[in-house]
């Protein structure tokens, strides 16, 4: 089933104006890389800067999400000698809430690599206690920058809770998690699945002193997107809960 009604919520110029959540544009980053066609696949734009802020972090991971849909994959940090750098300790730049969907393989969909993201998936990506506990690891102790949940068109999870059809063995509890953003969207499934991204995000930072007093302090930021399973990109989400 495809969400078309989710590319009307926010436009693919709006991503760009949007890119690092609260109105400032990837463009106007120190150091951020623009998602011009041109700076795509160049080899400075594709290994995450250390010192990069936690919105900026945001925009480097858009550029990362441009270069896969535009077809210039860098596929950066993906060799043996990378593994190996990353091997005595793992400093990734974000955190993600994610489906465990086949289709929506986080570091791929970002043009990333070994050591740059942690990543938490579980089908209709939803914050149950043991993803938040693993999220609070990658934010408090491993010091990710930012905290992004990401939902996908043609979610099944999201979809088989709208429908709410009788489900086998413990399938079904994944529900309880999903059914708040189901009745939000009214049961509109493309719709749901925006939904249901801004919840977990909210659950996330309000189920969470850990997270929410990193965001409160500015050194974390929350992001919310959909990937399209058509076109490759990445649709930002506004979040109440994204940050100062
Ligand atoms: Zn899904």
């Amino acid at each position: 089933m495809c969400v078309h009604g989710v590319k009307t919520v926010q436009t693919r110029r709006r991503w760009l104006a949007t890119a690092a959540i609260g109105g400032v544009t990837a463009a106007g980053l120190p150091g951020a890389v623009a998602a011009t066609p041109s700076s795509l696949a160049s080899p400075s734009s594709v290994a995450p800067p250390k010192d990069m802020s936690p919105r900026e972090a945001v925009a480097f991971l858009q550029a990362g999400n441009e270069r896969f849909a535009a077809g210039k994959t860098a596929a950066p940090n993906r060799d043996i000698d990378r593994l190996r750098e990353v091997a005595p300790r793992q400093t990734p730049f974000a955190a993600f809430l994610g489906c465990a969907d086949s289709r929506v393989p986080i570091e791929i969909v970002f043009d990333q690599g070994f050591g740059d993201l942690f990543v938490t998936r579980i089908a209709g990506n939803v914050a149950a206690t043991e993803n938040i506990a693993s999220l609070e690891f990658a934010t408090e102790v491993l010091g990710a920058k930012v905290l992004y949940v990401l939902g996908h068109t043609s979610c099944g999870a999201v979809s088989a809770a709208a429908k709410g059809d009788p489900v086998p063995g413990q399938i079904s509890a994944l529900f309880q998690h999903i059914r708040p953003a189901v009745r939000a969207a009214r049961g509109d499934v493309a719709r749901a699945v925006l939904e249901n991204v801004r919840i977990q995000a909210q659950t996330l930072v309000e189920g969470s002193t850990v997270i929410s007093s990193l965001v409160s302090s500015g050194k974390l930021v929350v992001a919310g997107g959909i990937f399209d399973l058509q076109s490759g990109r990445v649709e930002p989400v506004d979040l109440a809960v994204a940050g100062p």
